[in-house]
């Protein structure tokens, strides 16, 4: 790195400080001990509550199903997607205490004298929902019905990528939609659904763009994934400047083609047999509400009348 990068990359790590100190000071967000871990003021979930309705009008004619999972799956469809050879860093999987009381003896004389106890803990069967649509992929097993299916859903994800880039936590809120079907109707729902989604954020007064998207795929296998991905242009992320020049801009939702990457994993066909291909469009519930904060202010009773009135604010 230049010195020029590097006092770039310490004045945008000093602007992402800056708006997290404003936003636990307004009490917006509430901070715990561990970084991206926080808790959600009264006005912070009016905005998403808000966010959540536009949202659903907007997808309105899609007529989806809706389905709701928790924030963990087991951990056996956990193992039939790459997740852990791609993102192992990411990863979260669930540990409890299953032994006997002899171990549990040790666990306590281990954390009375002040050493570590979670060695005495064992993965169970559920991990972490690292992406809101893996869980209903593992639904999805066998034929589709005609004109394949589509899906709107909601609720936390997790990702060990601890930060203080209040825009990266660790546990989060994604509403997506998902279409399963032939391949060139998969192709069309991302790219049709991306620029709906590019205009519903656009007139929430949101400076957003649309760039191609690299996962942050792990290791020198990972290196590869990225270049395919970026060649085939699968994934294109909505993004919003934060900090000025400071940097490109924070992913805010992102439309993806996922072809056949899940629903070879879990058997799920077409109508006449072929493999089906997956697409979705998803949206960073916590990123954009604080887009949103970044862009109008932290008061939303501040922000212009047509942006509240678009929230229901
Ligand atoms: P990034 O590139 O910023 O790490 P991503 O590409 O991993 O994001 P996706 O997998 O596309 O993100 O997830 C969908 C959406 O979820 C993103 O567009 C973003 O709005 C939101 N999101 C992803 N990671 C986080 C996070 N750590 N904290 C808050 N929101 C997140
Ligand atoms: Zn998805």
């Amino acid at each position: 790195m230049t010195i020029i990068d590097t006092e770039r990359v310490s004045a945008l790590d000093a602007a992402r400080s800056e708006f997290r100190d404003q936003l636990l000071a307004s009490g917006l967000l509430v901070g715990t001990s561990v970084p991206g871990i926080y808790g959600r003021s009264g006005a912070f979930e009016s905005i998403v509550a808000g966010l959540d309705r536009l949202l659903a009008e907007m997808v309105g004619p899609l007529q989806a199903q809706v389905l709701r999972f928790p924030p963990v799956y087991p951990r056996a469809d956990f193992e039939r997607t790459d997740y852990i050879a791609s993102f192992p860093d990411l990863s979260g999987v669930v540990s409890s205490f299953e032994r006997g009381d002899k171990e549990h003896a040790a666990l306590l004389s281990a954390r009375a004298d002040g050493h570590a106890w979670d060695g005495w803990l064992d993965p169970t069967d559920v991990v972490l929902t690292p992406a809101i649509c893996h869980p209903l992929y593992a639904t999805l097993e066998g034929e589709l019905p005609d004109g394949g299916a589509t899906f709107d859903l909601s609720g936390y994800g997790f990702r060990h990528e601890p930060s203080n880039d209040p825009m990266r936590m660790q546990s989060f809120r994604m509403r997506e939609f998902v279409y399963v079907g032939t391949p060139d109707a998969a192709q069309l729902f991302r790219d049709s659904w991306l620029d709906r989604a590019l205009e519903t954020l656009a007139s929430l007064g949101l400076a957003v763009d649309a760039v191609p998207a690299n996962d942050p795929f792990f290791g020198r296998a990972g290196r590869m994934l990225v270049s395919a991905q970026l060649r085939e242009n699968l994934k294109i992320e909505i993004v919003v400047p934060l900090y000025g020049d400071l940097s490109e801009g924070t992913a805010i939702a992102s439309a993806n083609c996922q072809r056949d990457h899940l629903t070879a994993a879990f058997g799920i066909l077409t109508a006449d047999g072929a493999v089906a291909h997956g697409a979705c469009v998803a949206f960073g519930m916590e990123r954009v509400t604080l887009a949103l904060l970044r862009t109008h202010g932290l008061d939303f009773l501040a922000w212009p009348e047509g942006v509240r009135a678009l929230l229901g604010l």
